[in-house]
């Protein structure tokens, strides 16, 4: 697609829900199913102990003070909470002749909530261990896989094909529940082989092989039975939701859950796109930033799940109230509102819906019942503007799960992760609004997109290539990185990148870069002392901005050895490894080399093309140096022909989202400026202000204000040469604008 029309096609596309100019006051969820309109949920996840004590009053209020629309209850798996006339199902010790889940059900009915039940299906006590030993998985040496002093069970045994399965209809033919959710139910992942007797045979009729003796992805035993596991989990789920639908009718969904990064989803044998597209409603069990994250990682789960499933489909999140859940983990104590805060916010300009999540009935750290209260209001009261949108992103950063599997190998988190990261932060820290693209989604999405971002997609089909190439062809500029399409989808690898012609630049079969200590895996040991330099004679490109002053940039990464073609130019090269210490032994051996690290290809007919050899990215998503974060933004922006849709001028770290709804613009603003941004926990907000905002216009629209959602009142805008522009105060936590 020609430049100039794909900003207006994106906008067009993104404008096809006509909304009224006047703010709704509320939602129409006349005739939507409850997954459709189910926005906020509270979950108290019960223990044990809790039927001796439990009392519904303080319970029935905190629904209200945060205007909770459903509410997620335990009612069976590990433990049931109700008297269940299986023997086998271990009843919550102090439950007695009380049906705790029916009678918070009840109180729920009663208050008008949706209500889901929830499951805990792939682990059991001991006690059910003794009695049925061959439902459990086994090690290679026949030994029970055990978690804590619980026992894992078999995802091919009896307790998953009969007993869950009698479970769900007892609950779904009793209490009729909208929904089940089930917190470990695809049981152990790819780094633990069953070898159970129902695994030994069912994996031997489906393959003809035994079971692997290891995990090894160069196996074919281990790579069938990888093939095998997914598609068992994926018959779990559809197995799980006949019963479901069969017993409490056809609204009534089995939900599982799942996690906002979608390596740990395939880790799990949970395939991302094939579990999300069978999930009317994403039960996202991704309660808190992890080790070394800032809160805007939120946003990245939100944007991914959209990405795949479209903007309109609901994503609650379970949003730990307890410290944690990154070590140490205090399970009863309270997380500061604060920490609470920005990560919910994040989550919200994402797309992602509120789920507030306390672990039993009873607190004696009462704080956590107030934290979420103020946020979970706000969010009703503005819950108009926060769903029935599109974004509206130039750049697209692209990922699949062959890529985490078959080029991961189990090294996903350095090999595919941490480029795709580095990526996704380095756009957010420049303030450039992105999306994720699933890479068989690039001619769905490429006509809505400027730029499309590789980072590191090694592994890609064929056709996923000719996408690319298409995409390219069309206009669009591609910046990509490492060994981006040298593999297939089953992660062989090609003679040459099959992307040659774009990137301008051949495969050579050998990498350089820095190596560092010994360490079990190579990618550990991509890090040093190296430096990328400015590439002699070339001139300073543009990609270079804010560069100026140096002729280095410090890298420590791994480098993809290509030779560029003659139409291409290389504006980096690599200094390789040299001494750090002691100092007078800090002298570069080889000031200079032939090698590049940054491709730059500006083909007639096409966009242009940005290939980054020395992995950047991947050094950025790991290190976090700003100059990597810097010629990552200058690369897309490069890219791009056209400037970016949005622009935020003023001090401080913010995470910003652009959506159309109808006839207006929302803006949301995230305010993430906080000693610390990538190190819980948040105790204190730090306003930052004023913001000049620069929107580019659609056509059809000509605003006049930008209303200010949180902080209240409105700026006015102004209209010219096809940007909108306004003033921003101050933003405190954050701050939706919605210009019309
Ligand atoms: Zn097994």
């Amino acid at each position: 697609m020609a430049g100039a029309s794909v900003a207006a096609a994106a906008v067009a596309r993104a404008g096809t829900k006509e909304g009224a100019l006047a703010p709704p006051a509320s939602l129409d969820d006349a005739g939507r199913p409850w997954f459709l309109k189910t926005r906020r949920f509270v979950q108290t996840n019960l223990n044990e102990q809790d039927p001796a004590t439990y009392d519904p009053a303080p319970w029935v209020d905190y629904w209200q003070r945060v205007r909770a629309q459903g509410v997620i209850v335990n009612a069976g798996g590990i433990v049931a909470f109700y008297p269940s006339r299986f023997p086998w199902h271990h009843r919550a010790l102090a439950l007695g002749e009380r049906d705790l889940f029916g009678e918070i059900l009840a109180a729920a009915r009663k208050a008008g909530l949706t209500v889901l039940a929830r499951m805990d299906s792939t682990r059991t006590y001991e006690d059910v261990f003794r009695d049925h030993p061959d439902w459990y998985a086994r090690d290679a040496r026949g030994e029970p896989f055990k978690a804590g002093d619980l026992y894992t069970v078999c995802v091919n045994g009896p307790w998953v094909r009969e007993c869950v399965p009698a479970i769900l209809r007892e609950i779904a033919g009793r209490y009729r529940p909208d929904g089940f959710t089930d917190n470990s139910w695809s049981g152990l992942g790819q780094g633990r082989v069953c070898y159970c007797g129902h695994c030994r045979a069912a994996f031997r009729a489906s393959s003809a092989m035994d079971l692997p003796a290891r995990v090894d992805w160069d196996d074919p035993a281990y790579r069938a039975w990888v093939r095998w596991s997914y598609a068992r989990r994926t018959e779990i789920w559809d197995a799980y939701n006949r019963v479901a639908h069969e017993a409490g009718g056809g609204d009534c969904h089995w939900l599982g859950m799942g996690q906002g990064d979608p390596s740990q989803m395939c880790a799990d044998f949970r395939h991302p796109t094939a579990i999300w597209s069978r999930s009317p409603i994403v039960m996202l069990d991704w309660q808190t930033r992890r080790a070394g994250e800032g809160f805007q990682t939120n946003g990245f789960a939100g944007r991914t799940i959209h990405g795949v499933l479209g903007w309109d489909r609901l994503v609650p999140e379970s949003t730990a109230l307890y410290l944690g859940p990154t070590r140490p983990m205090f399970r009863k104590a309270s997380k500061p509102e604060p920490e609470v805060r920005l990560w919910a916010a994040c989550g919200m300009a994402a797309g992602i819906q509120p789920w507030w999540h306390h672990l039993g009935a009873r607190h004696d750290d009462r704080r956590q019942l107030r934290t979420a209260e103020r946020l979970s209001r706000w969010h009703a009261e503005n819950e108009a503007y926060l769903v029935d949108r599109r974004p509206i992103a130039a750049v697209g950063v692209v990922w699949s799960e062959a890529n985490i599997d078959w080029y991961g190998r189990g090294e996903s988190a350095l090999r595919v992760m941490a480029p795709f990261t580095g990526a996704a932060e380095a756009l957010g820290l420049h303030r450039i609004p992105w999306r994720a693209v699933h890479a068989d989604h690039v001619p769905r999405d490429g006509p809505e997109l400027d730029v499309l971002v590789l980072p590191n997609l090694a592994a890609m089909s064929d056709a996923q290539c000719r996408a690319v190439r298409r995409f390219a062809e069309a206009g669009g500029g591609v910046v990509a990185s490492g060994e981006a399409s040298l593999y297939d989808e089953e992660g062989r690898r090609r003679a040459d990148f099959a992307l040659a012609d774009l990137l301008g630049a051949h495969a050579t079969g050998e990498t350089r870069g820095s190596r560092e200590g010994p360490a079990a895996s190579p990618w550990v040991r991509w890090e040093g002392h190296s430096y990328l330099r400015v590439a002699a004679g070339a001139g300073r490109p543009p990609v270079l901005e804010g560069f100026e002053e140096t002729d280095l940039l410090p890298f420590g990464g791994r480098v993809e050895v290509v030779r560029a073609e003659a139409g291409a130019s290389v504006a980096l090269t690599l200094v390789p490894d040299s001494p750090q210490s002691p100092p007078e032994n800090v002298w570069m051996r080889e000031p200079r080399t032939e090698i590049p690290g940054l491709v730059l290809h500006a083909a007639a007919g096409r966009g242009r093309v940005a290939y980054l050899p020395a992995d950047v990215d991947r050094c950025f998503g790991r290190d976090r140096i700003p100059d990597h974060g810097r010629l990552i933004a200058n690369l897309v922006r490069w890219a791009s022909r056209r400037p970016m849709p949005l622009s935020v001028e003023g001090p401080g770290l913010l995470d910003v989202h652009l959506y159309r709804q109808g006839n207006r613009l929302v803006l949301h603003v995230v305010n993430l400026t906080n000693p610390a941004a990538f190190r819980p926990y948040a105790t204190e907000l730090y306003p930052v202000g004023p913001l000049s905002v620069r929107v580019a216009k659609p056509a059809d629209l000509r605003p006049v204000r930008a209303r200010r959602l949180v902080g209240g009142g409105e700026a006015a805008c102004i209209v010219e040469g096809g940007w909108i522009r306004f003033e921003l105060a101050s933003v405190l936590d954050h701050e939706v604008l919605v210009v019309e």
